[in-house]
Order: C-alpha cells, then structure tokens, then sequence
C-alpha cells in the first residue's frame, strides 16, 4: 500500500532548510549576474556590486564593518585558514593555544594538525554541560600562550559559553580570540565587538542559506596573512573567483536574521514543552544541554537504557530526521568528543541524541515525534534482535537458516573482510533488493559498527520480514570477538547481490 512518508526535520544544527527567498534571489543571480567580479567591464561591475551588498548584509547583524569580512567556502575553510594563518606568524617563542575540548572538528583536527607540527595544544575542561571552567582557563595560560580558541555556540549541546569573560582574561593577558560562531548566528543575538572576539567563523548553511559559502570575521588591526593563494580577490586575503550566486544566497539568509531572532522565543517554548513531553515518557532522561544559556532551537538528551542507533531507526522509519554524537565508522562507534569532554560514558554516548528544532518546527511536528519516541519506549514498535558478537559463532555461520545481509560500503569492506556466507550489497542500493530477501530464513544485518545495520534491520522489519536481528558492534565487534574464525573463515562464501 502506497504510504504518503512524512517529514519531521529536526536536525537543523546539522543543516537547515534553504529559505524560499534565499532560492529566488540565488536563482536570480545565477541567470543574471554570470559575470566574474574581478572583471573591469559592467558585467564584472554588477557582480562585484551584488558581492558588496552580500557583504554588508553580513556583517551588519554582527557588528563588524564589512572590510573585516571575507567570504570563505564555508566554516570549514574559515577555521582551518585562521588556525593555520595564525600559527605561521608567530614569533618562535610563542608556540601554545588554548582550546576548548568540544570544538567542531574543524578546529579539533586542524589543532591536532598544528601539535604535530611542534605547537602545544592545551584543552581547558568544560563542566557537565560544556560550559568552560574559566579559572580553569586561565590558570592554563603560560607566556607561550598566543590563542585561545573558544566556540560561541556548542552544535551538538547548543550550550553558549561566556565569551565575555573569556574575551576579559584574553586582553588582560594581551592574547587574540578566535571564536566559532557557526551555531549562534541567527540563533542569539551576536555584537561580536561587544564580545572583544578577534576573528569569528560563520556558515550560510546553518542559517537557511546555501551550502559551500562561509565567512571569515578578522577584527580590524588583528594578525593576518592570506591562506589560499592565487589572485587578488577579497582585497588579497583569499584568492579564487567568487561563489557569486552562493554568496549572495548568504547574504540574503543574513538579512533574516532579526526575524529568526524574534521568532527565537516561540522555537525555545517549543522545545520546552518538547522537553516536558519527553520527561513524561521517560522522566529518568538526563538533559546534557545548559538549558538556561543554550541556543535555543537545541537539546541534547540522554536516554538510559535506550540505543540512539534503535531510537534513531525508529524514527527515520517514520520520516523524523534527528542525530547522534556518534557515527558509525571505520573505528567502530566512536562517542562523539564532545560527548566525552562533559563526562559521558561510552555506553550514555550512545544512548544520547540531539533534537534541533527551527523557526518552521510546529507543534504538530512535535506532538508527532512525541508519539512515535512514547510508541517505542513502551515497546509498542515491530523490533529486531540484537546479537552479540560472541553469538555469531561457528554453528550460527553454518547454519543454513541464517541468511547474513552485509550492508557496507566498498571502502569499508576493503578494511576489514566479511562474515562468511554474507550477502553483500551496499547501504546506497539496498532499497533495490528489499523485497528480494528469503522471508523464511533469519535475517542478520550487519555493518562496519553496528549504526547502519540498525536502520536496515528496522527498515526490514517495516516491510513485513519477521526474523530480523542485528550485528552488535557491527564487523568490528566480530572480529574482536571471534579472532580464530575471522582469520579461518572472514572474507569467504561472499554473495554479491549487485554488479561490481
Ligand atoms: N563549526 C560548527 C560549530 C559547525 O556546526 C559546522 C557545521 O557542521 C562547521 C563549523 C563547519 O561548517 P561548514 O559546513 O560550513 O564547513
């Protein structure tokens, strides 16, 4: 029967929804202004013009003039380029940045990045909600000390940290202060002179603008050198044609920004009543977001006793779109770090989940998502199987009423080899074959870590197979588990159920 599939997206720390505005005025430029901006005739002209206009509307909601703005391929570049800038130009005795532990990875592996290069990376600790222990910080602070690192906003705790007193102890003790303001933009007012901030990341994306645009914020006066090399674009501080159309887009999302601030109240109302929801379903939860001085779109939850990776399944089957702080890699299930930093244990790791909700959110949406997480924890949900590692031994493998489902990808299979007698096909082609399996045999699902198997097992379930378990762990686990097997028997009796 043909099912009309739902969509409750409520992942915007993740991306967001491209606003309609956003799309008409790109889909304007991208006709219209296909001119190169550094061009001298008018075509040029116009388009270095409607690059100025994006300019202003980006720096005016944060303060900042728009010479103190450069357009960047998002806040991945943003963060790398300061990072990285900053550390060249250092005089030899100044070697040591200061860091918050929950950083996006883009600062995090860009850090990593500079200690192996000889810098010292120091990491401040964070209460248990990610909120930085300021005496802490500064007691950190030695005379190599030229950095400190702080994010305004947490994406996966939407926790808000106190930049203003961070930003005192950096003038006091003559520092700079990069911020990652990815997540705070849009979300909480932000007078980034106000914060004494230094330099500052931003990403059209998280605000209803579009994807591959970002900016860079450098405060007047601050140490700078150009990162990517080339032509004079961007007044020689970052080379490369101009993503006209892109930059244009985020300039259009930026003169919402006040609307999405006022509209703010209403999403934290939501989310609240949202929260109380929650706690009458399972009133032991842990709430890992520092409610009063968090954005206000975001929580951070944690669910003893339930797998995000079946609470998460559950709800993608029903067209709800949430995230974990933990994926599902080529080194196993990895709680997030910053999930770690404020103190979780791997097990609570994995049974957290953030909700991010947006100005479009409805109470509707909510109530819906509160009926489908009441449905699973009261058991009320089809379910599968989970089986440990050390059960898939040498009599599950050989016995003829298992049917063993790999659903990885190729470079994940180039890693580690399979459970023998699998059934290979990629997670990216799987709905292909999903009335194709034997509905007589029991159906294990396995993957590299254990995540993606449990969305195919409950995927599974929902189209009526009736036997379905999953590879806890995922191959990784296997392995570990059953070192003699996987060394006899891993990698043989594959079936590829797709073409190479
Ligand atoms: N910083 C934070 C806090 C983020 O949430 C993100 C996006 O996930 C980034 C940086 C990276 O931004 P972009 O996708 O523009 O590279």
């Amino acid at each position: 029967m043909f099912r009309l599939r739902r969509e409750v997206y409520l992942d915007n720390n993740a991306t967001t929804k491209v606003a309609k505005r956003v799309q008409e005025k790109m889909a304007s430029v991208l006709k219209l202004q296909f001119g190169n901006p550094s061009s001298i005739y008018q075509a040029g002209r116009n388009a270095a013009a409607v690059v100025e206009d994006a300019r202003e509307a980006v720096a005016g909601p944060i303060n900042a003039n728009t010479e103190e703005i450069i357009f960047t391929s998002g806040a991945t570049e943003a963060n790398n380029h300061i990072l990285r800038v900053l550390a060249e130009v250092q005089p030899s005795d100044k070697q040591a940045i200061l860091a918050s532990p929950i950083e996006h990875p883009s600062v995090k592996n860009t850090l990593a990045g500079l200690e192996q290069k000889g810098f010292i990376v120091k990491f401040f600790p964070v209460d248990n909600k990610g909120r930085a222990l300021i005496d802490k910080l500064e007691a950190l602070i030695d005379e190599q000390t030229f950095l400190i690192c702080c994010m305004l906003a947490n994406n996966e705790l939407g926790t808000i940290q106190d930049l203003s007193s961070i930003s005192r102890i950096v003038k006091e003790h003559n520092l700079l202060l990069f911020s990652d303001c990815v997540q705070a933009i849009g979300k909480i007012p932000l007078d980034i002179k106000a914060l004494g901030i230094d330099y500052a990341s931003f990403s059209a994306h998280k605000l209803h603008g579009p994807k591959g645009v970002g900016a860079l914020y450098i405060r007047q006066g601050a140490p700078f050198a150009p990162f990517i090399l080339g032509g004079h674009q961007e007044q020689d501080r970052r080379a490369g044609t101009e993503s006209v159309h892109n930059i244009v887009g985020f300039g259009e999302a930026c003169r919402a920004v006040s609307d999405l601030l006022n509209r703010m109240k209403v999403v934290a109302d939501l989310r609240n009543r949202f929260l109380e929801g929650l706690k009458e379903i399972k009133p032991e939860l842990i709430v890992n977001t520092a409610l009063g001085n968090t954005t206000p779109n975001t929580l951070n939850i944690t669910f003893p006793g339930v797998s995000n990776a079946e609470l998460m399944a559950v709800l993608d089957l029903h067209g709800i779109c949430v995230s974990a702080g933990s994926a599902c890699n080529s080194a196993g299930n990895e709680p997030s770090h910053v999930l770690k930093a404020i103190g979780l244990s791997d097990t609570a790791a994995q049974e957290t989940i953030r909700f991010s909700l947006s100005t479009e959110t409805t109470q509707k949406e909510i109530d819906y998502t509160l009926r489908i997480i009441r449905e699973f924890a009261e058991g009320r949900m089809p379910t599968v199987n989970v089986l440990k590692a050390s059960h898939v031994n040498r009599d599950f493998l050989n016995n003829d009423e298992n049917y063993i489902l790999d659903v990885r990808f190729g470079y994940e299979r180039a890693l580690l080899k399979g459970l023998p007698n699998s059934h290979e096909v990629s997670l990216l082609s799987f709905k292909r074959y999903i009335h194709h399996f034997p509905r007589d045999k029991n159906i294990l699902v396995v993957c590299m870590g254990g995540v993606d198997a449990t969305a195919i097992a409950y995927r599974l379930r929902d189209k009526g197979y009736k036997n379905v378990s999953l590879l806890l762990g995922g191959v990784i686990a296997w392995r570990i588990a059953q070192v003699e097997l996987y060394s006899e028997m891993a990698g043989t009796n594959i079936t590829k159920l797709e073409p190479d």
